[in-house]
């Protein structure tokens, strides 16, 4: 079975996405830690820096799936708090964080949940929301911020995405996307194309004995567009102030833009 999408229609995707993520989310926080040798934590703190993550804020994680971006945005707002409360009244700092983590698999949820309670987080700051990044359940202009991580390559019509993204945002709100990109860099290229094809299903079946899911993940990368490509895409959606920044030679990358 190939789990390209060549050989995928369309209205089956999702399905697809579906099922692979169904299947892999009990091992999904180890897998991440053997694949990415440990950086994929990098590079969540960078995009969470890149965020500016502030008390108060109205923020949503689309793909959030077991809940490492919200995990880290909500560290950042207690730790300014902290701070912050050294010098201020508290009643200042009294308007809510809200984080809404929001994924269409429940079962990624659920393991995301139960590490919440593990870690102790407060219910109130983090809210766990089953729902479709092409067609999100929140009103116009209530987020601060919108981030999204190794989620966009996996969604059907990218644009509608995008296109939810700038409606649920407020002005002067950032979106945030940090996904597997290109590399482009001859010899390291050759290098980790031969990582992503036969090291990584491999230690799919290995570890998680399901080859099928990790080809699936190593290929819906290779389709992902181009950083350039995205980026138009970025500001076709009415986004402005669209960069990106290339990690590990564009292992990974992470676009914004910002609504104003
Ligand atoms: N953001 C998390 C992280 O970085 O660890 C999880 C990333 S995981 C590779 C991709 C997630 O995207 C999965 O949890 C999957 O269920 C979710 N996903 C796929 N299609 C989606 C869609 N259309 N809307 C919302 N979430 C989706």
């Amino acid at each position: 079975t190939s789990f390209g999408f060549k050989e995928v229609p369309e209205e089956e995707k999702s399905q697809l996405v579906s099922n692979v993520f169904s299947s892999v989310a009990k091992n999904y926080d180890l897998m991440n830690d053997l694949m990415s040798g440990g950086l994929h934590r990098l590079w969540k703190d960078r995009l969470v820096s890149k965020l500016n993550p502030f008390p108060g804020m109205k923020h949503l994680d689309v793909a959030g799936g077991t809940g490492d971006v919200a995990f880290r945005i909500l560290d950042t707002v207690n730790s300014i708090k902290r701070r912050a409360l050294q010098d201020v009244l508290e009643d200042d700092l009294q308007e809510e964080t809200r984080i809404y983590v929001c994924d269409i698999n429940p079962n990624m949820l659920n393991v995301g949940k139960k590490r919440a309670l593990e870690r102790g987080y407060p219910d109130k700051s983090l809210l766990w929301v089953e729902g479709d990044a092409e067609a999100l359940c929140f009103e116009d202009s209530t987020m601060d911020g919108y981030t999204i991580a190794f989620g966009i390559r996996n969604v059907t019509h990218i644009e509608k995405a995008l296109a939810e993204a700038y409606r649920v945002l407020k002005r002067g709100g950032r979106f945030l996307c940090l996904e597997l990109s290109h590399v482009d860099i001859p010899v390291f290229k050759e290098l980790y194309d031969y990582y992503s094809f036969s090291v990584i299903p491999a230690i799919g079946e290995l570890v998680a004995g399901d080859r099928g899911s990790y080809q699936y993940l190593v290929e819906s990368v290779r389709r992902f567009p181009p950083q350039e490509k995205f980026a138009a895409m970025i500001s076709d959606a009415g986004f402005q102030k669209v960069e990106y920044e290339n990690l590990v030679g564009g292992v990974v990358a992470i676009h914004s833009g910002l609504k104003i």
